[in-house]
């Protein structure tokens, strides 16, 4: 047994700019868990759109989420389908029930929800606890892990990240135009950045990592290396 705390690995940034698929795989490398703060909030969108809850129905939302159970792990082998996570709410798997562009849309609305947001964050740092994470959200740097060893702001222009995101949304089969993918990722952005309870921002310590013309793996191997010269230190 030693007494080393946990490292925690915390990376923001705004839509499609890599977080999911470089959290992942910097956690794997690392042995460290994932975790993918997104879901839970989109989970809320989800539960909201599943019970006919209207998401500017801030209470009915918040009553959801606060009766709701939410699990995440690891894709375990017969779940290996190219999701990044595994998500449980209330015994069903919704993995990827909560990746269409509708509940993307809905779950930027329900994230501005000062208690939606106190009942998550309070989840996210209880899963921090007591272990090693690479956790990627909006608040992470600052509100979630402010006491992360390494914070990363990821961002990417615009146009790449709508190219990236239209491409993953094509190959699951969503009929959706650039176009459409573009304005979706702008008007969540905006509504990110502008919000008023722990809104999208970088904060100062955090380290940029534009990936606009890195490819995955250089991004990875970046983020890996540091990690690693930090625990060394
Ligand atoms: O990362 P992802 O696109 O899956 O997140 C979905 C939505 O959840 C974001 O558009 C954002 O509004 C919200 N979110 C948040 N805080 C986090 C993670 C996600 O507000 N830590």
């Amino acid at each position: 047994m030693t007494n080393t705390p946990p490292f925690h690995l915390a990376i923001d940034g705004p839509v499609a700019a890599g977080k999911g698929t470089v959290s992942r795989l910097a956690a794997d490398r690392l042995g460290f868990l994932y975790v993918d703060t997104g879901a839970m909030y989109r989970v809320a969108a989800f539960l909201a759109v599943e019970a006919g809850v209207d998401l500017t129905d801030e209470a009915a939302v918040t009553e959801l989420v606060s009766h709701a159970t939410i699990e995440m792990h690891n894709p375990l082998e017969a779940e290996k389908d190219g999701r990044l996570t595994t998500v449980i709410v209330n015994g069903v798997d919704v993995s990827w029930k909560i990746r269409t562009e509708a509940i993307s849309a809905g779950s930027s609305k329900v994230a501005a929800y000062p208690k939606v947001r106190e009942i998550l964050v309070k989840k996210q740092q209880a899963i921090a606890a007591g272990q090693d994470v690479v956790m990627e959200g909006r608040d992470i740097t600052y509100r979630v892990l402010p006491e992360a060893q390494l914070k990363i702001f990821l961002t990417g222009s615009d146009v790449i990240r709508a190219s990236r995101r239209h491409l993953q949304l094509q190959t699951r089969g969503e009929d959706i135009s650039y176009e459409e993918v573009l304005a979706g990722i702008k008007q969540r952005d905006e509504q990110d950045i502008h919000r008023t309870t722990d809104p999208l921002k970088r904060i100062p310590e955090a380290w940029e990592i534009d990936t606009s013309e890195l490819s995955i793996d250089q991004v990875v191997d970046m983020i890996v290396s540091r990690a690693n010269v930090m625990r060394s230190m």
